[in-house]
């Protein structure tokens, strides 16, 4: 079976496999686990932050996130495609009770002015107050889209300026920093708090990671039990944390590459009618009349290739660890013989 629906689908290697089965291991609700300790310490000085907490998703990472930099009431800025509302089943709703102000923008990415005039102030006592905002890098609906390091900052200067917090949900930062050739801790320092997915295109099968500094992983620790994420001998999914932030960081850009390749084949097909630029190891793309998103996905799983729809004729490819150059061969005579 080829699969192409997410990033999330790798099975871990046998080498990673191993590192669970020798981690050594405590109670972390206790916080004596000391391979979950040492993956969290790993994460901290990777981003250099002053914390990590090791969490079951990242769906709990942006979620503890919302929990501490807001108040109920209070009022969230996001891209209106942004995983933190789309994709996370209302939780910052119905976990932090804030209301979202969702901004629009290419490929998924908001900008600094858009951000700077969608603040409520307190001083208004009409309307909820802006206290925090989110970005996402690479952005998924973007189509794995590469925030500019410019544009990070400029949203960042923003948020300094009117005391609100800035959190960054990278979930794919490893992605966007392949692409970039910088370093996490340039990107990290801008942020008050960062999430991280272990279990995207880094290959292992569990967990994220949200950083910050020592106030807010104190506090985050707390709302993390709260949210009934607080685990015991998690340091054997930890250790496969460990094994990914070690060995599946400098081979994502070969995940990045067979996707190009794929995009670029699908520019030259009667039946697509539209490519989103592929900048990552995300393919985002419109089919013409030819096909039904419906009929596209079951011919291509007729072939024993699985992918996904986002909205009607739309379909979205995701490349990773697990896909290869022969399956690569494949999904392009597939594509062709269409
Ligand atoms: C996958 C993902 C998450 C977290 O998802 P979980 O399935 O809860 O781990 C967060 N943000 C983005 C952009 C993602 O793609």
């Amino acid at each position: 079976m080829i699969d192409l629906r997410s990033d999330t689908v790798t099975r871990p290697s046998k080498e990673m496999l191993e590192a669970m089965f020798s981690a050594k291991v405590g109670d972390d609700v206790f916080h004596d686990d000391p391979t979950v300790i040492m993956l969290e310490e790993k994460a901290a000085a990777l981003l250099g932050k002053q914390a990590a907490l090791y969490c079951p998703s990242g769906t709990m990472t942006n979620q503890i996130a919302v929990n501490i930099h807001t108040r109920p009431g209070d009022e969230v800025i996001c891209h209106k495609h942004s995983h933190v509302y789309y994709y996370e089943g209302g939780s910052m709703m119905r976990n932090s009770g804030v209301s979202v102000c969702l901004l629009e923008g290419d490929q998924g990415q908001i900008s600094a002015a858009d951000v700077e005039s969608h603040i409520n102030p307190d001083t208004d006592i009409h309307r909820p107050v802006t206290t925090l905002v989110e970005v996402e890098n690479t952005m998924n609906k973007g189509g794995g889209s590469v925030y500019k390091f410019g544009t990070l900052a400029a949203i960042a200067e923003v948020c300094r300026k009117h005391n609100l917090k800035y959190h960054l949900d990278g979930a794919r930062l490893f992605n966007a920093l392949a692409e970039t050739g910088e370093g996490p801790q340039k990107y990290a320092a801008l942020f008050d708090s960062v999430s991280i997915c272990l279990s995207k295109g880094l290959g292992a099968p569990i967990g994220s990671l949200i950083l910050g500094d020592n106030a807010f992983i104190k506090r985050a620790r707390r709302v993390r039990k709260a949210f009934g994420g607080a685990m015991r001998q998690v340091g054997y999914i930890a250790a496969a944390g460990i094994y990914a932030l070690d060995h599946n960081i400098s081979r994502l850009k070969e995940d990045h590459d067979r996707a190009r390749y794929i995009g670029k084949l699908l520019e030259t097909l009667p039946y697509v009618e539209n490519v989103m630029p592929c900048e990552t190891n995300i393919l985002i793309f419109t089919l013409g009349k030819k096909y039904s998103e419906k009929e596209f996905l079951a011919k291509l799983k007729d072939k024993n290739i699985h992918s996904m729809s986002l909205a009607p004729q739309v379909i979205r490819f995701v490349t990773h660890l697990d896909f290869t150059d022969s399956m690569m061969m494949t999904v392009e005579d597939v594509l062709k013989s269409l």
